[in-house]
């Protein structure tokens, strides 16, 4: 017999599903998504259906290889075409779409490319290639940082030194910021629980004080997402914005503390650019210079040609909310999980990947 989970209880779906159409009811209602893992489990569980008309979901920049701008890619492609590098990277950045090129067709024309679960894993094959040097691709929010960081700190305890990270991390307060000043109607944010188990739910306390958007942060189950559904439509319908926490079995109001602590010590903030949403002030975390002797980015000069979008693909539109998949005249021809055109078509987090696998545009 199938275990069900009490987060995915049936009967729990269908009272809080019928709760939101209640409270929403003769109501227009825009909430996003920030995170591509709620993008993806809202369309595993079939959780739109389940919603009124009126409550529209829009899926933000929360999938890191989405928001992976293009240059980065470009480089990470100028990097592994340099003899004697291995690239250690994520599988998903493999087939992401660069100016020319992707990780995957330089693998096949020979370059070393090797896919890592973590960048532990990345640390552990440069201790045994001495006289190459193990670039590992490092994207990611507030949630893989830390991690990284760790094994930087590791790669300088242990003197290894043909280890480096390509850093593009990035963090999501700017973002949503830079969202709630854009033109694309938000009415509040559900926000990412993977995330805020690191920093807390207090990270989004600007987004409520500077632009009275509600933001409660939301587990991943069918009933976490509906929690939180409907505990931010009880805000804006009530015009009482406020950052709640849905996910306390895991979100603690200081987060992580020691994660916290690493990231700030191996990383500090910088601009860095998103895909669709430009270069944000403060938006990234670049590798202090006590650590600059694994920062790739310092230490390997590669010259990379100006970088151009995918033609065609409207990725940027739909990482911001300003349309849904099925508005981009590439979506489903050609573009498709299996010849795919754009990032948010890569991924297993993708917004473009979601409305396809779930077959959004057959309904
Ligand atoms: S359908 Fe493909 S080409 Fe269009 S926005 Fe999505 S990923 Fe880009």
């Amino acid at each position: 017999m199938k275990y069900v989970s009490e987060f995915q209880d049936r009967n729990a779906v269908q009272y809080l599903a019928a709760s939101i159409r209640e409270r929403v009811a003769g109501k227009d209602l825009t909430i996003m998504e920030v995170c591509g893992t709620h993008t993806m489990a809202i369309a595993r569980s079939g959780l739109r259906e389940l919603l009124p008309d009126q409550l529209t979901l829009i899926s933000g920049p929360g999938c890191p290889v989405c928001v992976t701008d293009v240059s980065y890619i470009d480089r990470a492609i100028a990097l592994s075409r340099m003899h004697g590098t291995v690239i250690a990277t994520f599988g998903d950045l493999m087939r992401v779409p660069g100016s020319d090129s992707t990780l995957e067709k330089e693998r096949a024309n020979g370059a070393d490319i090797r896919i890592v679960t973590s960048a532990m894993d990345a640390l552990f094959m440069a201790g045994q290639k001495a006289g190459q040097r193990v670039i590992f691709l490092g994207i990611g929010f507030e949630t893989t940082i830390p991690t990284v960081g760790v094994v930087i700190q590791s790669a300088k305890s242990r003197h290894i030194r043909n280890f480096y990270v390509l850093s593009s991390h990035k963090i999501m307060p700017p973002a949503m910021k830079a969202l709630c000043e854009g033109d694309v109607r938000i009415d509040g944010f559900l926000c990412p629980g993977h995330v805020s188990t690191i920093t807390g739910p207090a990270i989004y306390d600007d987004i409520v004080k500077q632009y009275g958007k509600g933001c409660v942060v939301t587990g991943f189950e069918p009933t976490d997402i509906l929690s939180g559904i409907l505990m931010l439509s009880k805000q804006i319908l009530a015009k009482t914005p406020a950052v709640e926490n849905q996910y306390k079995r895991a979100v603690l109001p200081d987060g992580n503390p020691r994660a916290k602590e690493v990231m700030d010590e191996v990383f500090e903030s910088c601009d860095t650019p998103w895909r669709g949403l430009g270069t944000i002030p403060a938006s990234g975390l670049k590798i202090r210079d006590a650590y600059a002797s694994w920062d790739a980015s310092v230490q390997i000069a590669v010259p990379v040609k100006e970088s151009r979008e995918p033609h065609g693909c409207r990725c940027g539109d739909v990482l911001t909310g300003r349309i849904q998949p099925e508005a981009c005249p590439l979506f489903g021809n050609p573009c498709t999980p299996d010849y795919p055109a754009g990032a948010c078509m890569v991924s297993s987090e993708g917004t473009c990947a979601a409305h396809y696998k779930y077959g959004f545009h057959r309904k």
